[in-house]
């Protein structure tokens, strides 16, 4: 096939890796970036170690994408997380399964894996422009941009790939602005809302005093018959973590539905309530109840914390009454955290509105990868993992639609 001119517009992962497959196809690749720089939330991710994958089967792994899984199964077992491994590898960041099954790069950050990535796209002879925000499209179908210095600018590629990514953290660069230009295009859209967000919390001045940003480790949050293990962590104004985000879809649902979501805590998982109970049965005379928490109990200050505040005045110091408490305290979330603090978006671009190729139905030749697409996941991977999967996906969707097209 001759080489054609392809647009991508979004230098994140789904943008930068669909630029490599396309690339490597021999067409003349431009990424069109808004920002200075490119994937400043991919080198955000890698301040927390840049999670890439999970190692678990994968039977298990497309189970965590929910109802979505159906249409993304096809591209993630076309590139699954052993194949983005080997990608990190190639590029000289060896990854490692950490003791929870997730996949992390061995320098435990995102900017040499970046590094080498750009410069090896450079070298394939992608462009990549920088301080180009994307406006929609002219009335002779070409891509609008406004430039750095507020030109406006205009290109008609061959194929257009968007990867503008969702609308967390908009100060990195996707704030979700594609919303309405699709929309105006008659492009049927969920609505963006916090995915991987904490939850918001009437804590007690005492607890929002002293405990906010404390760890709550090995915990189990329990929600209409659900159950995670993992941690979570104190805020100011509520709670967040992995064993919250893992919940936040259900989570949100309910906040939707009637305002508020009660879960409860299993602040010592390890221990059956029997056990429990007869730890507790051993109090010193004269110990504050705090002190035998932490000593009997063996919670950490904060989970004593939680614990005094989800009980209120009514937490009965009785050894069994003690350790139902500790294994079951309630909380009440109140609402979830705004988008601009979620890790993730879900809603967006409708999985009816796209063919098996990542095109857009209503607009030919344009395709979407990433998290602007409708699909949400726990932490764990398995984000990074839809937006590499997605945008190999949509290159090759885009180079066959290219060659059935002339
Ligand atoms: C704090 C934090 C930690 C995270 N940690 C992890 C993790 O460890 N593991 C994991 O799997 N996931 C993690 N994620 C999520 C992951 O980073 C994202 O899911 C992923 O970056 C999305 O990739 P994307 O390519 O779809 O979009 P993005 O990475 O958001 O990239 C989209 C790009 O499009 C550009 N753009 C947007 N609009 C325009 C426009 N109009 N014109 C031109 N350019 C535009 C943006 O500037 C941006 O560069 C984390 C996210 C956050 C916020």
């Amino acid at each position: 096939m001759p080489s054609r001119d392809i647009a991508i517009i979004g230098a994140g992962p789904a943008g930068l890796i669909a630029a490599e497959r396309l690339a490597q196809a021999g067409h003349r690749v431009t990424i069109h970036e808004r920002m200075p720089s490119p994937a400043r939330k991919f080198l955000l991710a890698g301040r927390g170690g840049l999670n890439l994958t999970h190692s678990e089967p994968l039977d298990a792994f497309l189970g965590r994408y929910g109802a979505a899984r159906d249409w993304l199964e096809p591209a993630i077992r076309a590139f699954p997380p052993q194949e983005l491994r080997d990608w990190a590898d190639g590029l000289g960041a060896e990854t490692f399964v950490g003791s929870s099954g997730r996949v992390f790069p061995k320098a435990m950050k995102a900017s040499p894996l970046l590094r080498a990535w750009v410069g090896r796209l450079g070298g394939m002879g992608v462009r990549l422009e920088t301080g180009r925000l994307w406006t929609g499209w002219a009335p002779d179908g070409a891509l609008t941009f406004t430039g750095r210095d507020g030109g406006i600018l205009t290109t008609t590629p061959d194929a257009t790939l968007l990867a503008l990514g969702g609308a967390s953290w908009s100060r990195l660069g996707s704030d979700g602005g594609w919303v309405p230009l699709l929309a105006g295009r008659g492009i049927g859209l969920a609505p963006l809302r916090p995915a991987n967000a904490g939850f918001a919390v009437s804590w007690s001045p005492q607890l929002r005093e002293r405990f906010a940003g404390a760890p709550l480790k090995r915990i189990v949050i329990r929600f209409e018959g659900q159950e995670v293990a993992g941690e979570a962590m104190l805020d100011l104004a509520g709670i967040e973590g992995g064993a919250v985000y893992a919940l936040s879809g259900p989570l949100r649902e309910a906040i939707e539905r009637v305002g508020y979501a009660d879960i409860t805590i299993d602040l010592r998982p390890d221990l059956d309530p029997a056990r429990l109970a007869e730890k507790l049965g051993k109090r010193r005379k004269g110990e504050t109840l705090s002190n035998h928490l932490r000593k009997a109990g063996g919670l950490s200050p904060a989970a004593v914390a939680v614990l005094r505040d989800s009980a209120g005045a009514t937490l009965d110091e009785a050894p069994q009454a003690l350790a139902a408490a500790i294994k079951s305290a309630p909380l009440r979330l109140l609402g979830q955290m705004p988008i601009a603090r979620a890790i993730s978006t879900a809603g967006g671009i409708l999985a009816s509105e796209i063919g098996a190729d990542f095109m857009l139905k209503r607009l030919p030749g344009v395709f979407v990868a990433g998290e602007m697409l409708d699909w949400e996941a726990p932490t764990g991977g398995y984000l990074l993992q839809g937006c590499f999967a997605t945008g190999v996906a949509a290159a090759a969707g885009i180079h066959s639609w290219l060659d059935r097209n002339g």
